[in-house]
């Protein structure tokens, strides 16, 4: 875990929004009008944005939804245009400057950090461009949230969105993007027809599946290490009008991943997650099933509900418009942040299960786990099919179903011992799940080394490596994941 950077008195004098004209290499330091007449400098190329220094800039770039992990940049950029992105990722790269895109920085162990180096704010850089019926071409900066809300205009919607729609599209892509309706249409990652990046050299290209194949591969799932996403086109598909949620309470693990699979497998319903609940002592499982439709068609709840096997009489359905229910955790996070617990530390952890050891591993965890030790954050568990996955660089088990397991913990503020016991306890998690063939779905709060990253990726390692040469041979981009220290 890094801490504010120890050449933090390089900075110390720049005035608040103080226009940076230089770097100083020798330095390693930015410069404004007051230091530019030092012979060393070199000039900063002409900017539409701005390159900025002042303390809260640098101080919220050195932060993420985490809360754990704290690397300070040297300088933020706020793009104004594409140009903006090659011109300082070739700066960057001639003078080897580590550089980072961040979306809305909601990652959780400083994934979109850099220590000492140059922050890409791509929030400023959220332009939905166009969408037809069946695609939508969108900035990296956009959030998902203002993809859906244009694409239901014209009556389509993204295949996949993530249970929270205010991440953006640059920072799902790059990890992949997993929702309730993967079991139909896999990750958001699956459902890229074509992207423009900037790479580690300074090259603005675009690629797809039939252009430049390699650095499509590359890029999606790929952790921001051989480029930088900065324009997509997406795909999009037909929207029905509304969503009807049931949501069903099971007491047994066994019997609800059984339904799961089982819902999964048939594909009887749009959209299938599923949540693990303290109670009765224990655990219990509430599986949540969606259907999407439009009026005067009406879903047959009796034939959608035939033969699952959770608790009689205690089920609950929920109708909602379809902007609706994809923005459905809007209020709760109204609500966390109104109690202030949306920014405290989330160590989060999230894995990858093969579906034949899922039941075994989880009854052995959630045996030992207990409420406190998720600080009141929810447990996440639901399958969905590998078949539907295409991207190389996202690693799962190597089995027709998979669970995604997340413990979404919250540590107390300032509480340096439990926060420390909840990452002990990822890492401790991650292995158990490792030696029955599970991976980590690399948005998380797990200690991870060189060594970690190898096996991670596996077969698959060599296709990164070759990546990362051929398009950011100087290794400037994406230091927080710590893949190549
Ligand atoms: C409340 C909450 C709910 C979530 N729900 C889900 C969910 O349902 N499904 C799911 O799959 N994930 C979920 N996530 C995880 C989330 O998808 C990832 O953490 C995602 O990377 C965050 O997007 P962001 O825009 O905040 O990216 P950031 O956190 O800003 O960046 C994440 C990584 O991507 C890199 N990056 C960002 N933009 C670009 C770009 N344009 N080009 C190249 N690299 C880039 C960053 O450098 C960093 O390494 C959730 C997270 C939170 C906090």
């Amino acid at each position: 875990m890094a801490s504010i950077t120890s050449r933090r008195s390089f900075l110390i004098g720049l005035a608040a929004g103080a226009t940076v004209v230089g770097f100083d290499p020798f330095g390693r330091s930015w410069v404004t009008e007051a230091g530019a007449d030092t012979a060393a400098v070199i000039d900063v190329p002409p900017l539409d944005g701005e390159l900025l220094t002042d303390a809260a800039s640098l101080d919220a770039a050195a932060d993420d939804f985490g809360h754990i992990v704290h690397r300070r940049p040297f300088a933020v950029l706020r793009p104004a245009s594409v140009d903006d992105i090659v011109t300082m990722v070739r700066f960057a790269n001639a003078h080897r400057i580590h550089v980072a895109a961040r979306g809305q920085g909601h990652a959780t162990f400083g994934q979109p950090q850099v220590e000492d180096g140059l922050v890409i704010d791509m929030s400023t850089f959220s332009t939905v461009h166009h969408v037809g019926p069946d695609r939508a071409v969108v900035d990296a900066g956009a959030l998902w949230s203002s993809v859906l809300t244009s694409a239901l205009s014209q009556g389509s919607m993204p295949p996949v969105l993530t249970d929270y729609i205010e991440l953006s599209v640059g920072g799902t892509l790059t990890v992949g993007g997993i929702g309730g309706t993967s079991h139909r249409h896999g990750l958001q990652v699956d459902n890229v027809l074509e992207l423009q990046v900037v790479t580690g050299e300074g090259d603005l290209v675009t690629c797809s599946p039939h252009r430049r194949r390699r650095l499509f591969d590359a890029v999606l799932a790929g952790l921001g290490q051989s480029a930088l996403i900065v324009r997509t086109t997406v795909r999009l598909v037909p929207a029905a009008e509304r969503a009807r949620t049931y949501l069903l309470p099971y007491v047994d693990l066994s019997t609800f991943t059984a339904d799961q699979r089982r819902l999964v497998t048939e594909q009887r319903f749009d959209y299938v997650e599923g949540q693990v609940l303290p109670g009765g002592g224990g655990w219990t499982y509430l599986l949540e099933a969606a259907t999407f439709y439009t009026s005067p068609d009406a879903p047959d709840d009796a034939g959608l509900l035939d033969g699952l096997r959770y608790e009689p009489g205690s089920e609950q359905v929920v109708d909602q418009s379809m902007f609706d229910f994809h923005n459905r955790l809007a209020p709760v996070v109204e609500f966390l942040k109104s109690i202030g617990v949306w920014f405290h530390p989330h160590p989060w952890l999230n894995l990858f299960l093969p579906g034949s050891r899922a039941d075994s591993y989880l009854s052995g965890v959630l045996a030992e786990l207990t409420p406190d030790d998720l600080g009141g954050g929810p447990i996440l568990l639901y399958p969905f099919l590998r078949a539907r996955l295409t991207r190389p660089l996202l690693r799962v088990p190597d089995e027709p179903v998979v669970f995604l397991f997340g413990l979404l913990r919250t540590a107390p503020p300032e509480d340096q011992a439990v926060l420390t016991q909840m990452i002990a306890g990822n890492r401790d998690l991650f292995e158990r799940a490792r030696d029955v063939g599970g991976t980590q779905y690399p948005i998380g709060s797990i200690p991870f080394s060189h060594v970690d990253w190898v096996r991670h990726f596996g077969s698959e390692y060599g296709r990164l490596v070759s990546a990362k040469a051929r398009y950011d041979s100087r290794r400037i981009l994406t230091p927080g994941q710590g893949i190549f220290r």
